[in-house]
C-alpha cells in the first residue's frame, strides 16, 4: 500500500539517492530506520507517505493509513499534529491556524502516558506537509529535573525560597482582589543543639520528619517552603480570618513536638513561629516576610515553642534592638562596663565564701542596664567573648584587695565555653593577677551541658583539673536537671531563685530544695540558695540543710569599692560576735 502512496520526498533525501537503483526500497529503509516517525501530507492534508516508526511510536496498528486517510482522521485516532491536545476538531484549527503563514513550526506533546515528542510540522513546495514525531521524554524529564532542583529544597524536597516568592507573587495578586493571606516563618527550637550532639546525619533526618509533619498539617493550597537550616515558611492562602493561622500554628506545634525516633535516639522539639497578615502587614513579598521573621524573634524571646503575630511595635523594638547592638559594640572600648559583687555566705557561721561578679552597663544616655537585657545580644553578636574575658581579667584584678580565704565567682556563657581560646583567656586572667586558681569559681548553666559536645566537658575537665571550681548555675530551671549532675562533678549546685521565692507557697518547691540539698550533701556538693530575700526562706533554708546562701538579705550586689569596706565591716562583726 505504501509504495501507492507519494514514493517521493522532497528535501535533503533525494540527492543522495543514485539513478538507476531501486529507490524506492533504499529511501524506504532509510525511513523506517530513522529514530524519527515521519507523515507526509499532500497540500489536501491527504497521508500521502509514513514511516514504520511512526505507528512504533504511537503503538497503534497501520490499519489507519487506508488510502485517503486524512491528517483530521488521524487527529481522531489520537495522533498529534502540534502540542494541544483535547477536541480533535480544534486540534486540527490550531494546526490549520499555524500552518497559515507556511512557515516550519513544532511543539512538545505530552502523552497521556507520560511520554513527551517533539513535533515538527515543515511545509513543502507542493503545499504539502511534512511532520517529525521525535520520543524527548528523557531530555524533557532531565529538564524536568533541573527545573524542579532549582526551585526545591533538595534535602526535604520542600519548594525553596525561589518558588516561595513566585507563588507568594502569584497569591498576592488575589490579596488585590480582597483576599487575606498568611505568612509564617518557623524554626525549630535547639536544632544545633541536636546537629552538635548527635551529628549532621541524625539532624537532615530530623529535618525530613519535620517538613513531613508540616505537609501533614496545612491543606492542598498552602505552601510550606524550607528557607534553609532549621528554618521554614508557610504561605496560608484564601485566609477567612487571621485567627486561622493561629489554629494552624497550633496544630503545627502539636504535631512538631511529639517525640521522634531517629536512629535509636528519641529526640523533643519544638518549633517557633512568627506570623504575618496580607494586607494589614504587608503586600509584598519582602515585607511580609520580614514582618514574619520579626513575629518569629517575639515569639523565640517569650519563651520558645510558642507562635507570635507581627505587630507594628515590634519594628520600632527591633530597631532599639538594633541600635543598643550597636553602642554594645562600642561600650568595651568607652569603659562603660564595671562588676559588682555580691556575697555567698555559709548557712552555719555566716562565713564569706565568696563574691560573686556581676556585670554592670553604665550606658551613656539610657544609665544602668541590665545584664538580662544585653548579655543576649552580646551572646548573639559573639561580643560575649571580648566582654567576658574583661569580666574574667576584671573580677580575678579586683580580688586581689580581698581577703585570701574569698573566692571570686565568675558567669560563663555556653559561647565563651565554647571558644578555643577560653581556657588561654581563664590562665592570663589568673597569671595577670597573681591569684590562685582554686579561688576563682566559674558558674555555667545547664544549657552548656545540654549542648553536651564533648570538647565542651573536655575544656570543664581541664578547668578543673588546673583547680577551677565549677558552679552549676541557675540550677532547676531547665528540664533533666539531675540528670546533668553525673555529667560532671561539680563543686557547686546553685538552687534558682525562683525555688526560693516559692519556698513559703507550697510543698513542691519545699520539696525540690529538700532534695537537691540532700543529694548535694551526699554527693559532697555545696548548695547554695539563691535571692534569699526574707528571714523565713533563710530559716527553712537552714532546716532543710542546706550549706549556703545569697540574696538581698544579707547583700545586694555592690561596686568592688563597696564591697570592700562590706566585708571589713562583716569581719568587724564577725570578731565582735565571736568575743
Ligand atoms: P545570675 O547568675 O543568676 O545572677 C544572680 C542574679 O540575681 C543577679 O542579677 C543578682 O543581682 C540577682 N539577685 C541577687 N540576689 C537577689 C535577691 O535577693 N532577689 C532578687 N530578686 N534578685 C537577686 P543580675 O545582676 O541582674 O544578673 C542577671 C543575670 O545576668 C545573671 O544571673 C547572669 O546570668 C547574667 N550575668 C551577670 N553578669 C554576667 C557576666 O559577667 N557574664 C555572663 N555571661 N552573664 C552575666
Ligand atoms: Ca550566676
Ligand atoms: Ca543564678
Amino acid at each position: 500500500m505504501r509504495s501507492k502512496i507519494h514514493p517521493v520526498l522532497p528535501g535533503q533525501v533525494i540527492p543522495f539517492l543514485q539513478p538507476g537503483r531501486q529507490d524506492d526500497q533504499v529511501l524506504n529503509t532509510v525511513l523506517d530506520n530513522l529514530a524519527q516517525g515521519v507523515l507526509m501530507f499532500d497540500a489536501d492534508l491527504r497521508l500521502v507517505f509514513y514511516n514504520h516508526r511512526f505507528f512504533q511510536l504511537y503503538g497503534i496498528s497501520k490499519d489507519i493509513a487506508r488510502s485517503g486517510c486524512t491528517l483530521h482522521d488521524l487527529v481522531r485516532q489520537g495522533i498529534h499534529v502540534g502540542g494541544a491536545s483535547g477536541d480533535p476538531d480544534e486540534h486540527v484549527a490550531n494546526f490549520l491556524e499555524r500552518a497559515e503563514d507556511g512557515e516550519e513550526f513544532g511543539a512538545i506533546a505530552n502523552l497521556r502516558d507520560g511520554r513527551a515528542f517533539l513535533i515538527v510540522c515543515k511545509p513543502l513546495i507542493d503545499g504539502g506537509w511534512l511532520i517529525t514525531y521525535q520520543d524527548v521524554t528523557e531530555q524533557q524529564r532531565a529538564q524536568d529535573r533541573i527545573a524542579h532542583m532549582a526551585r526545591h529544597d533538595a534535602l526535604t524536597d520542600l519548594p525553596n525560597r525561589v518558588l516561595m516568592r513566585e507563588r507568594l507573587e502569584h497569591e498576592l495578586k488575589r490579596v488585590k482582589r480582597g483576599e487575606q493571606l498568611a505568612v509564617m516563618c518557623l524554626d525549630l527550637d535547639y536544632f544545633k543543639s541536636v546537629n552538635d550532639t548527635l551529628g549532621h546525619p541524625i539532624g537532615d533526618e530530623l529535618l525530613k520528619r519535620v517538613a513531613d509533619r508540616l505537609r501533614g498539617c496545612t491543606r492542598e493550597p498552602d505552601t510550606v517552603v524550607r528557607l534553609g537550616g532549621d528554618e521554614f515558611a508557610i504561605i496560608m492562602t484564601d485566609l477567612q480570618e487571621p485567627a486561622n493561622a493561629a489554629v494552624l500554628s497550633r496544630r503545627i506545634q502539636d504535631s512538631v513536638s511529639k517525640p521522634y525516633q531517629i536512629d535509636g535516639h528519641q529526640i523533643v522539639t519544638n518549633i517557633s513561629i512568627g506570623i504575618s497578615i496580607a494586607p494589614v502587614d504587608g503586600t509584598d513579598p519582602d515585607t511580609l516576610l520580614k514582618n514574619a521573621d520579626m513575629a518569629l524573634y517575639g515569639a523565640k524571646t517569650d519563651g520558645r515553642g510558642t507562635y507570635r503575630f507581627f505587630e507594628p511595635e515590634m519594628d520600632a523594638r527591633m530597631q532599639a534592638r538594633r541600635q543598643l547592638e550597636m553602642d554594645l559594640r562600642k561600650a568595651l572600648a568607652n569603659k562603660e562596663f564595671e562588676l559588682h559583687y555580691q556575697p555567698l555566705v555559709t548557712l552555719k557561721g555566716s562565713e564569706i565564701t565568696a563574691l560573686e561578679a556581676l556585670l554592670r552597663w553604665n550606658h551613656p544616655k539610657r544609665g544602668m542596664i541590665s545584664p538580662a537585657d544585653f548579655i543576649p545580644i552580646a551572646e548573639e553578636t559573639g561580643l560575649i567573648i571580648p566582654i567576658g574575658e574583661w569580666v574574667l581579667m576584671t573580677a580575678c584584678k579586683e580580688m586581689a584587695a580581698w581577703p585570701a580565704s574569698i573566692k571570686v565567682a565568675v558567669n560563663v556563657s555556653p559561647a565563651q565555653l565554647k571558644h578555643r581560646h577560653f581556657m588561654k583567656s581563664v590562665t592570663a586572667a589568673l597569671e595577670a593577677s597573681g591569684a590562685s586558681p582554686s579561688r576563682l569559681q566559674l558558674e555555667i548553666t545547664e544549657t552548656v551541658l545540654m549542648q553536651n559536645t564533648f570538647a565542651n566537658l573536655q575544656s570543664l575537665h581541664a578547668l578543673r583539673e588546673l583547680g577551677v571550681q565549677i558552679a552549676l548555675d541557675d540550677f532547676g530551671t531547665g528540664y533533666s536537671s539531675l540528670s546533668y549532675l553525673r555529667t560532671f562533678p561539680f563543686d557547686k549546685i546553685k538552687i534558682d531563685r525562683s525555688f526560693i521565692q516559692d519556698l513559703a507557697n507550697g510543698v513542691e518547691p519545699f520539696a525540690i530544695v529538700n532534695a537537691v540539698a540532700g543529694l548535694a550533701n551526699s554527693l559532697s556538693i555545696t548548695s547554695t540558695a539563691e535571692g534569699v530575700e526574707t528571714q523565713e526562706q533563710l530559716d527553712t533554708l537552714q532546716a532543710i540543710g542546706c550549706a549556703e546562701m545569697q540574696g538581698y538579705l544579707f547583700s545586694s550586689p555592690k561596686p568592688a569599692k563597696e564591697m570592700s569596706k562590706f566585708l571589713a565591716e562583716h569581719a568587724a562583726r564577725t570578731v565582735t560576735s565571736a568575743a
